[in-house]
């Protein structure tokens, strides 16, 4: 007799994505969906058994920088196996399309990948659903590319031309089912817009579900007035924002959170939807070339949008060129060649080019404690997903949240940090039928153990899988068993409901 399930799950305790304490729960899967949460008679053609795990919805990554990634390394193994099961690509400005801007700033996180050729962010998400990886992805229109096609790198405003080139293709974007445009206003070539360019663009999803998300243009000395600019574009442009790794960086901007998430709370009362993401570190990643130009070398009081960042606590992550100098760190090259910090940043990068990737160790525990226990914070990686030495994020981001910040710490319940991962993404990003365990729901599932999960990745070693871990479903096929990748490529392009 057949039976009636593809798969049954039995003895998990379930915590099903809404922020809910979790039950003990049986759950039936047919085909990508979950047909049935309770007590299910009869047998499944398959069947784990989960005693003493619990299940959860896939995590959904909001900030990911995995465009290319998603083609180079198809199986996602960093994501997958930390309970990944979406991801959200084309943050900080940086999106798939047009191509030949993208691949001028992504493709370099993947020298010698083959990546196929696609036109527009409609061709983008075909590709995904043509040649697909082991998770699901929904994307954002990226600023920075379309301001790249539209005008080069021009260090200026945008002209009336330029504008109405970028509306088309945030509008092919919007049409095509992305999740919303973003913002790198710290970055080439984004820092040059002004806030009209930024609000005329993000109207062009007024009336759709597209959200504006953003690398803010200034995260240190000026973090509160960033803010004010990213709330005004939201509210201008009448769309939902999302600001993107909400943090303060910089020794001398420790403890602006508070103040940055009063503007949040006061905008909230005020109707704009408007949330963050974070990833649980003390120390951000980005292009080494961003970070010299925005002066954190430089002497002085006023410094850009990362604050101060001394030679001692900056680390290389990629550095396609000197791949022996991946783990290094800048002080070390300041002795080398008896050079100050800023001088020996600039060799390294004139020898490395857009390449080189960093590691910066500019935030306080306490400020990364203080925006992950508020409620408007869900949870992203930023993950970079190049060099030997990456950011130990990549990896680790969901793991740690749940083992050192809600287990260990308490900072928040388990079911608390399991919603920032799951349903209030899903609902943010207008995923349909995504993030909770739920009949009818699509089967994006984690099964992990709650007393072991863990983050084992580090700075110095950072390619390690999280523990604890045991299966990952992605539209009902699974993806990880008992902790191994099964190389199973289920995943699908995700257009907005
Ligand atoms: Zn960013």
């Amino acid at each position: 007799m057949a039976s009636e399930w593809d798969l049954v799950i039995r003895n998990a305790l379930v915590y099903d994505g809404s922020g809910s304490p979790p039950v003990r729960s049986e759950v039936a899967i047919k085909g990508d969906r979950i047909s049935q949460v309770g007590t299910i008679g009869g047998a499944g053609a398959r069947e784990i058994d989960a005693r003493g795990h619990a299940l959860a919805p896939g995590f959904i990554d909001v900030h990911s920088h995995d465009d290319f990634a998603v083609f180079a390394t198809p199986e996602m193994d960093f994501k997958v196996m930390q309970g990944v099961t979406t991801d959200v690509v084309g943050n900080c400005g940086m999106g798939a399309a047009p191509y030949r801007p993208a691949t001028a700033m992504i493709g370099g996180m993947h020298p010698g990948a083959h990546i196929p050729q696609w036109q527009g962010y409609g061709g983008y998400l075909d590709a995904v659903d043509r040649d697909p990886p082991s998770l699901n992805v929904a994307a954002l229109i990226g600023h920075g590319t379309a301001r790249l096609a539209a005008m080069g790198n021009a260090r200026r405003k945008c002209d009336a031309a330029e504008l109405s080139a970028m509306r088309a293709i945030v509008a092919e974007g919007v049409a095509a089912g992305a999740v919303g445009f973003s913002t790198g206003l710290i970055y080439e070539p984004g820092r040059y817009a002004a806030t009209e360019e930024v609000i005329e663009l993000a109207r062009v999803m007024a009336g759709s579900t597209a959200l504006y998300a953003s690398h803010m243009r200034d995260e240190a000395a000026g973090l509160l007035d960033a803010i004010r600019e990213t709330i005004r574009i939201g509210e201008e442009a009448g769309v939902a924002v999302e600001i993107s790794h909400h943090k303060a960086s910089g020794r001398e901007n420790w403890g602006r959170v508070r103040d940055s998430l009063a503007l949040v709370d006061a905008a909230r009362a005020r109707g704009l939807d408007v949330t963050a993401d974070q990833y649980p570190y003390t120390a951000g990643s980005t292009i080494l070339a961003a970070v010299i130009q925005n002066g954190a070398f430089d002497d002085g009081p006023a410094t850009g949008g990362l604050g101060k960042v001394p030679a001692d606590k900056l680390l290389f992550a990629a550095m396609p060129k000197h791949p022996e100098w991946e783990g290094l760190r800048l002080s070390a090259f300041c002795e080398r060649w008896n050079l100050p910090a800023r001088a020996a940043a600039e060799r390294v990068a004139s020898e490395e080019g857009a390449g080189a990737v960093v590691i910066v160790e500019t935030m306080d525990e306490a400020d990364v404690r203080t925006v992950l226990k508020h409620p408007s914070t869900m949870i992203g990686s930023d993950g970079v997903p190049a060099g030997a030495k990456p950011h130990p994020r990549l990896y680790a981001t969901f793991p740690r949240v749940l083992g050192r910040y809600a287990r260990d710490e308490k900072l928040l319940t388990m079911q608390e940090a399991i919603y920032r991962m799951t349903a209030m993404p899903a609902r943010k990003f207008h995923l349909a039928d995504r993030g909770l365990v739920r009949e009818g729901y699509f089967a994006d599932l984690v099964i992990f153990d709650p007393a072991r999960i863990a983050d084992i990745a580090t700075y110095e070693n950072p390619r390690r899988y999280p523990e604890g871990l045991s299966h990952v479903l992605v539209n009902g096929t699974i993806v990880a068993r008992e902790g191994r990748h099964t190389g199973a490529r289920p995943g699908r392009a995700l257009r907005r409901a």
